[in-house]
């Protein structure tokens, strides 16, 4: 049940999306709302328009500062996933018991409908994407969004059938009642080390997802990383592997995605029908297939979205093929884990294009994959020292400044049958506003090289 916040007095923390839509769904809430970002200057449409004031159903903005004493004098808290907590003055809101949400915990309270929820380090909106396809094939109306896309505060006050929502690890720091029906933890690899202080933290963020699920709720898992699953469950786990038969789930065997849910194996699909392709893709359909049996979806309609799905953008997506070598944007590969898939599916020398804005992560786990598959590396970016470092064994290794630099010396080093992929295995935010702008300067670069 939503709690009232009618004549409360609310901070939202961070005017990036999610905290824009959190304040407009407390306005129309009747909260009196302050909106406040240290950088961001312009105010968003989902906000221009609403009455401003400081009474209740108003909102006002305090833009290019922190402000202490607002956050000390409100009723709660509501803090964007992209705000470190540490950055509130923590102690002092504690003694004075201000609640600090999150925009999903708040979202989550207003909403009727069954939520499934997805997380991981890697893969969450391709099985978001997924799961939605896959819903609507069979006439449901769904809202799809989350960390991906539309926040989920949008999805209030309509009526849905399904509510499909992608989670974050900093999301699901601020929840406290959020309850998916349906829970996926697709992997744990290690990632964000620059905002936990230690993997086993991160890990612990991602378990929250289960946290208060119970009886007769579900949680899916992958059978096949024994680091991911968490230490405690309330409800019965349903599992999907590549590697072996789960008790009760969604595998593969002998080329052929099956499920035993519901008793006996039932074929799905032939991974030959499948377009997304990478072993990563195919633990996203069994995730997909997994959670959409759950929600009552016909073995015919899950194959028949996954089949036709093509991919999201920036998601080891072919640009083009320029005198017989492909160029692949996988702008999204923002981690190791990533890239360890990225280059794991691929059996033809890769060109890779890596570096960024380093996360904390330790480059070491990816020296097996480079030093087999990458025939030259090209490094971009604020890490490229620490990832020179890691490759001073590689033959071919080479710094550039630009993504312009990065795809010529790319074109002049790829021959014909080989790849050249963008997967940096970091953040975007040193030399591009974020991974799809990285994504797109890479395309514009790869359009322009003459045939
Ligand atoms: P997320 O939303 O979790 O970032 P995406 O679906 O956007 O996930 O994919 C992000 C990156 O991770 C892409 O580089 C993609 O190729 C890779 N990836 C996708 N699914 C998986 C998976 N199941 N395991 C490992 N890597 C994956």
């Amino acid at each position: 049940m939503a709690t009232s916040f009618r004549g409360k007095k609310g901070v939202v923390v961070g005017m990036g999306e999610s905290g824009a839509a959190a304040a407009a769904l407390l306005v129309r809430e009747g909260a009196a709302v302050l909106v406040t970002d240290d950088r961001r200057k312009e105010i968003p449409a989902a906000l221009r328009g609403l009455t401003e004031g400081e009474g209740p159903g108003t909102i006002r903005f305090r833009l290019g500062d922190r402000p202490t004493e607002e956050l000390l004098s409100a009723d709660f808290i509501v803090i964007s996933p992209g705000v470190p907590r540490e950055t509130l003055p923590l102690q002092a809101l504690q003694i004075r018991k201000i609640p600090i949400l999150g925009e999903i915990e708040l979202a989550s309270t207003f909403l009727t409908a069954p939520i499934i929820a997805i997380t991981g380090t890697n893969g969450k909106s391709t099985v978001t994407t997924l799961v939605g396809e896959i819903l609507k094939e069979g006439g449901w109306k769904v809202f799809v969004g989350g960390n991906l896309g539309t926040p989920l505060s949008e999805a209030v006050s309509k009526v849905w059938d399904f509510v499909v929502v992608e989670v974050s690890s900093f999301q699901l720091e601020t929840i406290r009642t959020f309850r998916p029906r349906i829970a996926a933890l697709l992997n744990v690899t290690p990632d964000h080390l620059d905002r936990y202080p230690d993997f086993q933290s991160y890990r612990e963020a991602k378990w929250r997802i289960f946290e208060n699920q119970s009886e007769g709720d579900h949680a899916v898992l992958n059978q096949d990383d024994p680091g991911a699953l968490p230490s405690f469950l309330k409800p019965e786990g349903v599992f999907f592997s590549r590697g072996s038969v789960p008790r009760r789930g969604v595998y593969l065997r002998e080329g052929e995605i099956l499920s035993n849910l519901w008793g006996e194996p039932q074929p799905i699909l032939r991974l030959e029908a499948l377009k997304i392709k990478g072993s990563h893709n195919v633990e996203n359909a069994m995730a997909a297939a997994a959670i959409t049996l759950l929600c009552g979806s016909s073995v015919e309609q899950i194959a028949q979205a996954l089949t036709r799905f093509k991919g999201l953008p920036h998601r080891m997506e072919t640009v083009r093929e320029v005198r017989g070598v492909k160029y692949i944007d996988d702008s999204k590969g923002t981690n190791v884990g990533a890239v360890i898939k990225s280059l794991e599916g691929f059996t033809v020398p890769v060109v890779l294009i890596a570096g960024g804005k380093d996360k904390g992560s330790d480059f070491g786990p990816l020296r097996d994959s480079v030093l087999k598959k990458v025939k030259r590396l090209i490094l971009l970016g604020e890490a490229q020292e620490k990832l020179a470092r890691c490759f001073l064994d590689h033959p071919a290794v080479e710094r550039v400044d630009s993504m312009e630099q990065a795809v010529a010396r790319a074109a002049a080093a790829a021959t014909p049958g080989d790849v050249v992929l963008l997967s940096p295995a970091c953040a975007s935010f040193d030399l591009f506003r974020d991974y799809r702008h990285r994504g797109e300067v890479f395309k514009k670069e790869v359009e322009g090289l003459s045939a």
